[in-house]
């Protein structure tokens, strides 16, 4: 692993702290649904002199001179990103997920219109107009909820469209852990006119390895992170059918960004060279795999599993239910055990979003570093410990070393 020497020597200050993220990604379990750990060859691309150049515009009709190799990176990446999900347009500049959601919206609504989207506690993301954020101001939002199984109700989800008529209807989540029958999804969309989204920021990767359905020919735009589970650097992603291309890409520049960040474009297209390749194919299905072991391990264990079941790479826990903790001490035992993850709210969940019922579990990271199934039922155990430990700082400790020398065994830049 690179050692940072020009950073260890111009700057003692910022390199400890480096080096201290460094040790705790090595030394400690990532099991937040979100995260990923990037290739060496994605953190090369970060740290490129890409990061020096402005490209306002997109490849070939740029603002700025200078623009031989960032027209070539940008076009390696939104040929990889469409060949990778089969679309027939990518924009690769968003900077985020809701960068990309934001742009997504832009390109397609004016100020009013309806949009229905998930709810969040039932799994939808901010984004997804909750009321503390920009578009909620802007559009009028509709949310609908999953069913006591964990399903969505499609006929309850076209009675509300025939009764709100939205502009927009949109799929995808953030917290939630079944299939969304797309094609059907996109049906009720085309009964009342909408135009159809889906933010698959979390599952984009169990897609791009075939893993899961791709939600791409069935939906107008599909948006995305290339951060969680596509194991690319920070960053958005949006996919459109060709009639909605121009719109999106005015959206993105000059609609809601200014210059685009090459070092993140260029290490996107790395990533999704990466995507493209059958280990990641692999890499996908044993995600699937672990998420699976892990539920059968809480299960017999007799811990309450939030949706039923997973279907995908992560798994909502009611801490509560089934072991009194909350979901904020659940991450904060956790957090002393080496263990990360985070506190959630569950569908219609009682307690507030700063101590929630429930805890979210994700298995995209530690799959990354070459977990399999054995390794998932040992976590399972080392959670209910921290959770039956009712916050004992000695035993926690105890788990603490466990977990190290599990970790030890499973490097993650050698
Ligand atoms: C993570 C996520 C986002 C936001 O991504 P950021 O890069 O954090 O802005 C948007 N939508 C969904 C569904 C997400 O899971």
């Amino acid at each position: 692993m690179n050692a940072y020497r020009s950073l260890r020597e111009s700057d003692p200050q910022a390199f400890a702290a480096l080096k201290g993220e460094m040790k705790r990604e090595e030394e400690g379990l990532e099991l937040i649904a979100s995260e990923n750990t990037v290739s060496p060859a994605v953190l090369d691309a970060l740290g490129s002199v890409f990061t020096n150049k402005y490209s306002e515009g997109y490849p070939g009709n740029r603002y700025y001179g200078g623009q031989d190799f960032t027209d070539v990176i940008e076009t390696l990446a939104i040929d990889r990103a469409k060949e990778l999900f089969g679309a027939e347009h990518a924009n690769v500049q968003p900077l985020s997920g809701a960068a990309a959601n934001l742009a997504a919206y832009v390109s397609v609504l004016a100020p009013g219109d309806t949009v229905l989207g998930m709810d969040l506690s039932h799994g939808g993301h901010l984004t997804h107009g909750h009321p503390v954020t920009l578009p909620a101001k802007v559009y009028r939002f509709v949310r609908y909820k999953t069913e006591a199984d964990g399903a969505i109700d499609y006929e309850k989800l076209e009675a509300l469209a025939l009764s709100e008529k939205p502009r927009l209807m949109l799929a995808g989540f953030s917290s939630y852990t079944r299939q969304i029958d797309y094609a059907r999804f996109a049906a009720i969309a085309a009964k009342v006119g909408a135009v159809t989204m889906m933010d698959m920021a979390h599952i984009a990767g169990m897609i791009a390895g075939g893993a899961l359905p791709n939600p791409v020919p069935h939906f107008d735009i599909v948006t995305a992170t290339t951060h969680k589970t596509l194991r690319g650097p920070r960053g958005g992603l949006i996919l459109c059918k060709e009639a909605f291309a121009r719109a999106v890409d005015k959206a993105v520049f000059p609609g809601v960004q200014g210059g685009p960040h090459m070092h993140m474009v260029l290490a996107k297209a790395v990533a999704f060279g990466e995507a493209l390749r059958p280990e990641f194919r692999e890499y996908a299905a044993q995600i699937l795999r672990n998420a699976k072991a892990m539920e059968s391990e809480f299960v017999s264990l007799g811990y309450s599993i939030v949706f039923g079941t997973t279907e995908n790479h992560m798994l909502l826990i009611d801490t509560v239910k089934s072991r009194g903790v909350s979901g904020r001490d659940a991450q904060e035992w956790l957090d002393a055990a080496g263990i990360t993850l985070n506190k959630n709210v569950l569908p219609d969940d009682p307690r507030g979003p700063m101590d929630p019922s429930g805890v979210r579990i994700g298995v995209p990271a530690a799959t990354t570093r070459g977990m399999k199934e054995a390794e998932m039922r040992q976590i399972v155990l080392w959670i209910d410990r921290a959770l039956r430990s009712g916050g004992r700082k000695r035993e926690l400790s105890a788990i603490r070393r466990e977990v190290k020398a599990l970790c030890k065994a499973f490097p993650i830049y050698r």
